[in-house]
């Protein structure tokens, strides 16, 4: 066959194959259409999956009738006029593709009315016609992918299409709280989303999107640097998920996936996070849209940043600020539930691993034990421990110590303490190995880091990339106790390695470093490991259940807590400590104050 050019029709097939995968694809693009145009309501409808039928309506500011066949045309956008543009882009679409890729492979249609328009116009197979229609824009997608068999044959089921469509709505509407969405399938209505201005009814869309039990979870982030802005909400360890698949990053109103961003949040969580459990989060990550290169996916899933050591760290930072503020109430506002996220000034009432009144339900379950077991419960309370439990006349003026005066010792296990608000539970062990496991990382910090030599030095082939790395950054390694040398152009040599990481896999350690660098510019991952073995000493010397704590060892260990950093979690990520108010009491007894 001779060279020839592709016909315009096909062309057109092939550049919609980069923007449009899936119904998700499309939902995505014409979402964010809506958004550009200024819509407070956005409707979503879809037909089996998006296949059939993918109904967009916004109240946007609409399409003037002149330029509606222009909407249609490739590389025609309202939003960018020349190329210094594209540096700052400050609007969701703005390559000029997408309606154009999505009319090449199915029906579509457009009504479109703009302020201050008479009558509302419909394009449909090239003709504009008069039509009725309120103000804004309706894009009507159908039979999607029938002229390209090879595409529609790998859409998934109807189910699964639909999935995609509602995660990506989702992620959408976290990213404009302004806005209302609606999203129905098959005529049911899936969701519902007023616009939501306060920050209470910020937080109540979250509920909706994420869940109740991330609510409970999860604490405020608020950082602000002249170059960067992070906020939002991140769940606290208690709450972690097996997948990273609640995740939510916007960068600049735009939700992406942005593995700069997911490593930064992975290390925030590294002191409090084990077991390749994954934390959840909403972040809003706000940056002058010039440090942001907006342009590098036809689906515009991902950006670069022009720093990203930038905004790695300061994520990382936000993040930790965050799970390190979690401190004992004290003086909780009575009678009040705790909102986390409200606003900053609340959190402090929010006890690690959720609020009382949620957990109330736990109190009630161990209510409901059996008669039997109940007796034995009080015997046991009542017998060894009640003599160990002489109530002292606890300082009634204790502000200075958020988590109170100690009291008893319940079954070796729990340290019972009162303060201002009233009663604290305490778990021994976790509380102890949270300050144990501090003091060991503080100690080792000052005395500085000892180095093992290796007696065979461990010779490994890298890339000559890697073996860069290694000339650029053998100081900071070294400075760590892991010495590394470069010995050829794509081979490098372990001679020491730091003494408390003796006997694990340091060649994988080694790679992974190197990995880590050559993506992120930067890694954590030493510092993970040691702190990953100091925190594994730190369990192991920690106070085990049932060693009798006299009052003075108990209250050494309430200060001990007050002044450790996230000393609201152990270093599993298990609360430490609960608050009960006084009022959540007054609640369980149904006493009327
Ligand atoms: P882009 O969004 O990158 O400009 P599109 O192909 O998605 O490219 O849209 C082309 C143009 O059509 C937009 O620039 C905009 O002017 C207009 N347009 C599309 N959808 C809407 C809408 N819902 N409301 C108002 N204008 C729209
Ligand atoms: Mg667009």
């Amino acid at each position: 066959m001779p060279i020839q050019p592709l016909p315009d029709a096909l062309i057109n097939q092939i550049a919609a194959g980069e923007v449009i995968e899936r119904p998700a694809s499309v939902v995505k693009e014409l979402l964010e259409n809506a958004l550009d145009a200024g819509a407070t309501r956005v409707t979503v409808e879809v037909e089996h999956g998006g296949s059939e039928l993918i109904r967009v309506s916004d109240d946007g500011g609409g399409i003037p009738a002149a330029e509606l066949p222009l909407a249609l045309a490739r590389h025609a956008t309202s939003k960018l006029s020349d190329a210094a543009q594209l540096a700052a882009v400050a609007t969701l679409g703005f390559r000029g593709e997408a309606l154009s890729s999505i009319a090449s492979v199915s029906q579509l249609s457009i009504t479109s009315r703009e302020a201050g328009g008479e009558h509302a116009w419909t394009l449909r197979d090239g003709r504009a016609r008069p039509a009725a229609g309120r103000h804004g824009t309706t894009v009507e997608v159908r039979g999607l992918f029938h002229n390209v068999p090879a595409r529609r044959k790998f859409l998934r089921a109807e189910r699964t299409e639909f999935g995609h469509i509602d995660t990506l709505v989702r992620r959408v509407a976290l990213s404009r709280f302004e806005t209302g969405f609606t999203l129905s399938h098959n005529g049911r209505a899936v969701f519902d989303l007023a616009p939501a201005v306060e920050q209470a009814a910020r937080l109540a869309r979250v509920r909706k999107l994420c869940g109740e039990e991330f609510v409970q979870h999860c604490v405020h982030v608020h950082y602000e640097r002249p170059s960067l802005a992070v906020q939002g909400w991140v769940a606290l360890p208690a709450y972690s998920r097996s997948q990273p698949d609640m995740q939510y990053f916007l960068v600049n109103g735009r939700a992406v996936r942005d593995k700069v961003l997911m490593h930064a949040l992975r290390q925030a969580y590294a002191d409090v996070l084990y077991h390749g459990r994954h934390p959840a989060c909403v972040l809003y990550v706000d940056l002058d849209p010039a440090a942001v290169d907006v342009n590098v996916h036809p689906q515009k899933h991902e950006v670069r940043f022009r720093d990203s050591g930038l905004v790695h760290d300061g994520v990382r930072r936000a993040v930790q600020g965050a799970l390190g503020d979690v401190r004992p109430a004290s003086e909780a506002v009575e009678g009040e539930v705790p909102v986390p996220g409200a606003e900053p000034a609340t959190l402090a009432s929010v006890p690690a691993g959720g609020s009382w009144p949620a957990a109330g339900t736990a109190w009630q379950g161990s209510m409901r034990l059996p008669v039997r077991e109940q007796v034995q419960r009080y015997a046991e309370v009542l017998a060894p421990a009640a003599a160990s439990a002489v109530m002292p006349a606890p300082d009634p003026d204790s502000e200075d110590h958020p988590l109170g005066t100690a009291l008893a010792q319940l079954h070796g296990v729990y340290i019972l303490a009162q303060n201002r608000a009233g009663m604290i539970l305490v778990d021994m062990h976790a509380a102890h190995e949270r300050i144990t496991y501090e003091r060991l990382k503080r100690d080792y910090e000052t005395r500085g880091i000892v180095a093992q030599p290796l007696l065979v030095p461990l010779a490994l082939a890298v890339s000559e990339r890697e073996a860069d790395l290694v000339d650029q950054h053998g100081e900071v390694f070294a400075s760590l106790g892991l010495h590394l040398l470069r010995k050829g152009p794509a081979s490098i040599e372990v001679r020491q390695v730091p003494a408390l990481l003796e006997g694990s896999d340091v060649e994988q350690l080694t790679r992974d470093l190197l990995a880590d660098l050559g993506t992120h510019g930067r890694s954590n991952r030493l510092r993970e490991c040691l702190n990953e073995v100091l925190s594994g000493m730190a369990c192991h010397g920690a106070v085990r259940a049932n060693r009798r704590l006299g009052l003075a060892e108990m209250n050494a260990l309430l200060r001990d807590m007050e002044r450790t950093e996230s000393s609201g979690q152990c270093n599993h990520g298990r609360p430490t400590w609960y608050q009960f108010s006084l009022a959540d009491l007054d609640k369980l007894f149904l006493r009327g104050r």
